[in-house]
């Protein structure tokens, strides 16, 4: 559906300059030019008449498209258009770029400036830009604007993606398109020459990529946490005593799922990094490639980390809601009339209410780390961090969360892993899967800080190797002599963050 659906962008006709925000185009602005008069053809319009440039649309039908720019733009042919501007946008879908053959003269030498995308992910290539400058080969190509939408355009510098990807060959051209860019609020970031502009124009096209193995590993393990708890706290009563208790399948059952889930994609976050250096500690370098699953999923932690946040944070607000639910006030009520009928003496268990107050307060404390574990990962957080603080809160914090996540898991589960009462269908308690991957990492992480792995580990992360039992490179910064390659960074190095 077209954004602007033929509108005028400014409303009250075609005397819109009332409504602009920056001065209007003065005679002694540079003129740029735009083919096309779509939904982008007119943001653009709009913004560049804002950011006072002078402007010129070619259109195939002039009249028809002239009510709906702002009247500092003239609205002229194409080849009126092409001839006139030194830097022509093309706004137009690339399969109707051969249409424009006829301007190959009044763009030559010019600057055109390809926004479109492809419909689907073209990774064989060429791209429409690499296929324009096939076209036009005296001109020169710069590929920009793709990857800002018409809306961003109209909201400028106000809202939306600030960042305009550009590429192209020609140095001069890139400079010339930045700073129209710049001039309209937005910000230039050069991505290269034209060769990449396959990449920048699939770029708006990626659905989450780095989220996807992410987000499917929560829901798988959503799923089989679901299931399990399920089949413990409602089908086993149902099964063996008759006892319905489905009503707890959307809160309760959902409840004792996602701290689960939580906890165990926590313990993946700092798996891969105790896989990486298990590895570098076997082969004796850090010079040798890890493999391109490790790299993935080491390169995944980030998205790891916010799932399992995002699942703690449900987990905070189920339990907060529990008590507002008819069956946990039907439960009270039943609890209480029992009490009465037994008599007053059976209602303090000291043992449970210090396992209860306990797990609450350690849950809290959990939350509260993973809390600031997510706010550090926020770009504009930690960019403002340096390594080392960086490195503190997402290794150390990190591991600190995952104590706290597994004691709280330890005191849910108190005695119960001793209880036959609490082995359904021959099946452990839930928290006893769950608690399997947290105590392996954290045991692994020990591990590392034995005094037989530390100082070697350490040895290697600042470029000492060990080959056929022979050490041929040691490179210690400042004392050690050489530079090492760890650029100064702590020994966690990128794996063990
Ligand atoms: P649009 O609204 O459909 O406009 C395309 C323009 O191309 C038309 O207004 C028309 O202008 C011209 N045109 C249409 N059919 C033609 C044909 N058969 N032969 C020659 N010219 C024809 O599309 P748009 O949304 O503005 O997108 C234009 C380009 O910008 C596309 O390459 C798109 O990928 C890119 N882009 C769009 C956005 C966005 O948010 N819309 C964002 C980034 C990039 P005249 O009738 O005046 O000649």
């Amino acid at each position: 559906m077209p954004l602007l659906d033929k509108k005028p962008l400014i409303r009250g006709g075609g005397g819109g300059s009332r409504h602009l925000e920056a001065s209007m185009s003065d005679p002694g602005a540079p003129l740029v030019g735009i083919l096309g008069t779509g939904d982008f053809s007119r943001s653009l319009a709009r913004r560049l008449v804002a950011s006072g440039y002078q402007l010129v649309v070619g259109s195939r039908n002039p009249k028809r498209s002239v009510a709906l720019f702002p009247e500092e733009a003239e609205v002229t042919t194409q080849m009126e258009a092409a001839s006139q501007a030194r830097l022509v946008f093309v706004a137009l879908f690339p399969e109707h770029y051969s249409t424009l053959a006829g301007l190959k003269e009044p763009l030559a030498g010019k600057v055109l400036v390809d926004v479109s995308n492809s419909v689907r992910l073209n990774l064989a290539g060429p791209s429409n830009a690499e296929l324009l400058a096939d076209m036009f080969p005296e001109s020169s190509v710069v590929k920009a604007f793709n990857t800002v939408s018409a809306w961003t355009l109209q909201m400028g510098a106000m809202d939306g993606s600030r960042q305009v990807l550009l590429c192209g060959d020609s140095r001069q051209s890139k400079e010339a398109v930045a700073q129209v860019c710049r001039s309209a609020g937005f910000l230039p970031v050069d991505a290269g020459l034209l060769s990449v502009s396959l990449e920048v124009e699939n770029q708006p096209l990626h659905l989450f990529p780095s989220w996807r193995v992410p987000v499917l590993a929560t829901l798988a393990l959503f799923a089989f946490f679901y299931l399990y708890n399920f089949a413990h706290g409602v089908l086993h009563p149902f099964v063996t005593k008759g006892e319905r208790h489905f009503h707890k399948m959307p809160i309760d059952t959902v409840n004792v799922t996602l701290p689960s889930v939580a906890l165990v994609l926590l313990a993946l976050v700092y798996l891969p990094g105790l896989l990486a250096a298990g590895l570098q500690l076997r082969r004796g370098t850090k010079y040798s490639r890890f493999p391109a699953w490790l790299d993935r999923w080491l390169l995944r932690r980030k998205q790891l980390g916010l799932c399992s946040f995002a699942c703690a944070v449900l987990h905070a607000v189920y339990s907060l809601a529990i008590p507002m639910t008819r069956s946990h006030r039907y439960g009270l009520l039943n609890d209480a009339y029992k009490q009465v009928k037994a008599g007053p003496a059976v209602s303090w268990d000291e043992e449970q209410v210090w396992r209860m107050e306990m797990y609450v307060s350690v849950g809290i404390m959990a939350l509260g780390v993973l809390s600031l574990l997510a706010v550090s990962s926020l770009p504009t957080v930690s960019n403002s961090l340096n390594w080392r603080e960086f490195s503190f809160i997402q290794s150390s914090l990190g591991y600190v969360a995952l104590v706290l996540g597994t004691l709280h898991t330890l005191l849910f589960g108190w005695d119960r892993a001793f209880d036959g009462a609490h082995y359904h269908f021959y099946l452990p308690p839930t928290f006893m899967l769950v608690l399997a991957l947290p105590c392996a990492v954290l045991l692994g992480r020990g591990a590392l800080a034995l005094p037989c792995a530390a100082p070697r580990l350490a040895r290697i992360r600042r470029g000492w190797e060990e080959k056929c039992g022979r050490h041929i490179r040691f490179t210690m910064p400042g004392g050690g002599g050489g530079g090492g390659s760890c650029n100064g960074q702590s020994l966690e190095d990128m794996t063990d963050v």
